[in-house]
């Protein structure tokens, strides 16, 4: 069978359709959308209200105990476990992705002897690239540098300089993956802990952090994971380290006896010494809906499907919408791609736009980069034929020129 001829006999033999349902999808939209936000999950409303009406409504303060609130970051933590393939109780849900980031990497640096280089992909999402610069400034006295290099001079920057490195697995512009095997295995060979952002990867593609040897990462809940606006994200550190980490933001909740109310800190053991303040309760029990879409989930067949998607808007754009000098920016390779194909054009803000208006839903990120995020779950091969066949009608008729396309907007 060739998709590229026959997408809807594509969706018919797809083992995943069934999956598609577990989600509330506006009808007649193409979300593609979901390396931004997920969309919501059909049982998180209901999950909300019991939530808000009886554990909050009526419990109260009771709620603590009796709907086990302070489980909730280590259940969810045991949920994302399988899709990245690390252990129950090597991850944990808290915070954002900046904050668990900065809570890693400072913990590697409290324990760095010597070394004071903290070692940054430029091409990381700016907000890494941020904390690491404020984590720094913190660390200033005692020589504490930020070194930025280009993606493709990351491996070999690991020297024996260098405190804790990060990077990226999937690129947050084109897509691209790393070798999370290769790459922490060289990091290891000079000395340097690694800690991976997996925000583009995890719930995306089919991930084994243990078997690959990964040490230490953090994600996002509110993309691919389908937590929600702003959910929680996560982190994993392996088993082996957790207990010689402790974090810089020591708040109670990651403290051995929150409710002794000693004076002094204690880390908690394992991930929970990685926790902050107060759980966001709503928040998290709308993560772990989203984590339940992916109940049953084959994952073979979920990378199957998450590659050929990727192959088949791949061929159609470069069929449909290079003449239109529409240009790939993902590798070609489904090997060395996440779940999510990028394409540049000078006018890309205003197609990203113009798609919208067709009930087709991308992104764009400056200065050229079109995002289409194909979540193997709920994207049907026949919205990826109709997306690209709405992007090539946009530049027949010069949609995309017409004023209302060009206006800014507060989130592009
Ligand atoms: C989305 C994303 C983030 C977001 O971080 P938050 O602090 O949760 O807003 C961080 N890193 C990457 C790679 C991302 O894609």
């Amino acid at each position: 069978m060739d998709p590229l001829r026959d997408p809807a006999e594509m969706d018919r033999r797809d083992p995943l359709t069934r999956f598609r349902d577990r989600f509330e999808l506006p009808e007649g939209l193409i979300y593609l959308g979901g390396h931004s936000l997920g969309p919501l999950p059909r049982t998180t409303r209901d999950r909300a209200e019991g939530l808000i009406g009886r554990e909050w409504g009526t419990d109260l303060v009771v709620a603590w105990n009796r709907s086990d609130w302070l489980e909730l970051p280590e259940r969810i933590g045991a949920r994302i476990a399988p899709l990245v393939g690390a252990g129950a109780d090597e991850v944990i849900a808290a915070d954002s992705v900046s904050l668990n980031l900065f809570k890693l990497l400072g913990a590697l640096m409290l324990r760095a002897r010597g070394r004071r280089v903290v070692l940054a992909d430029e091409g990381n999402f700016p907000t890494d690239l941020y904390m690491a610069q404020g984590l720094v400034r913190l660390l200033e006295e005692s020589g504490a540098t930020l070194q930025l290099t280009a993606p493709e001079d990351f491996e070999s920057a690991l020297d024996s300089d260098v405190a804790v490195a990060t990077v990226s697995h999937v690129d947050f512009r084109t897509g691209r993956r790393r070798d999370p095997r290769a790459l922490t295995a060289a990091a290891r060979a000079s000395g340097v802990p690694l800690v991976w952002d997996l925000s583009h990867s995890a719930g995306a593609v089919a991930l084994r952090l243990k078997e690959a040897g990964v040490e230490y990462a953090v994600g996002c809940g509110y993309k691919y994971l389908n937590g929600g606006p702003g959910a929680p994200g996560f982190l994993y550190v392996a088993r082996e380290f957790q207990d010689s980490l402790e974090s810089p933001l020591t708040g109670w909740m990651g403290h051995a006896g929150p409710f002794d109310f000693d004076t002094s800190y204690r880390p908690a053991p394992g991930m929970r010494r990685f926790l902050t303040g107060t759980p966001p309760i709503l928040s998290l029990a709308a993560l772990e809906d989203g984590l339940r879409t992916f109940e049953g989930v084959n994952m073979a067949e979920f990378r199957g499907k998450s590659e050929a998607l990727g192959d088949l808007f791949l061929r159609l754009a470069a069929e449909r919408l290079a003449e239109f000098g529409v240009v790939p920016a993902s590798p070609a390779d489904a090997g060395e791609r996440g779940a999510q194909v990028s394409l540049r054009h000078a006018e890309g803000y205003a197609l990203i736009q113009a798609l919208s208006a067709r009930g087709v839903v991308g992104d764009f990120r400056g200065p050229d980069l079109m995002r289409f995020g194909l979540a193997p779950l709920y994207v049907r091969y026949a919205d990826v034929w109709t997306a690209v066949e709405a992007l090539r009608l946009i530049l027949v008729n010069g949609e995309h020129r017409e004023a209302r396309f060009r206006r800014p907007k507060r989130v592009p």
